[in-house]
C-alpha cells in the first residue's frame, strides 16, 4: 500500500465561474481563478495520486503553462492522472478530499460531489468540507484551499 498528500489553493475571483469538486455552482456571484478551472478539490486529489505513486505532481505532469491544459476541467485532469497512476502499476483505492473555505457551500452537494469524482477517478471518493473561523485566507473570503489523501495498492502481477 502506498498513500499520497496534496493540498491546492485557489483565488476567488468576481465573475468567474464557481467549479469546485467537478460540479458547477451556477449561483455564486465569485469562482476559482487559475490556468484551468479552478477545481482545487480535483487539483489536491490529482496531487495526492500522483505523490502516491511517485510521479510527481501537477505541475511536473501538466506545466502551468501549457496551453493543452488551458482551462481544462478538473474532471479532465482526474481522468487523465489516474489513467497514469494505473499505466504506472498501481491500483487506486480510495482518496478523500476536504475543501476548505467560506464558498461554495458543499454541504447540499456532497453526495453529487463524491459520485462525480468517484466517477472520474474510477474509484470511491470521499469529500467533506470546513471553515477556518474567518481566520487566514479562506477565512477572509481572498480563496478556496483543498487538501487530499490517496491510498493506493501495487497491482498484483
Ligand atoms: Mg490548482
Amino acid at each position: 500500500m502506498r498513500v499520497g498528500i496534496g493540498t491546492d489553493v485557489h483565488a476567488l475571483a468576481a465573475g468567474v465561474p464557481m467549479h469546485c469538486a467537478c460540479l458547477s455552482f451556477p449561483e455564486e456571484r465569485a469562482g476559482l481563478s487559475g490556468h484551468s478551472d479552478g477545481d482545487v478539490a480535483a487539483h489536491a486529489v490529482c496531487d495526492a495520486l500522483l505523490s502516491a505513486s511517485g510521479l510527481g505532481d501537477l505541475g511536473s505532469n501538466y506545466g502551468t503553462s501549457d496551453p493543452a491544459w488551458a482551462g481544462a476541467s478538473g474532471a479532465a485532469f482526474l481522468v487523465e492522472t489516474a489513467r497514469r497512476v494505473r499505466a504506472a502499476g498501481f491500483a487506486i483505492e480510495h482518496v478523500a478530499v476536504q475543501v476548505i473555505g467560506n464558498r461554495p457551500r458543499m454541504a447540499e452537494r456532497r453526495a453529487e460531489a463524491e459520485a462525480a469524482m468517484a466517477d472520474a477517478v474510477g474509484a470511491p471518493v470521499s469529500v467533506s468540507a470546513t471553515t477556518t473561523d474567518g481566520l487566514g485566507l479562506t477565512g477572509r473570503g481572498e480563496g478556496v484551499a483543498a487538501v487530499a489523501t490517496a491510498l493506493l495498492t501495487t497491482a498484483r502481477r
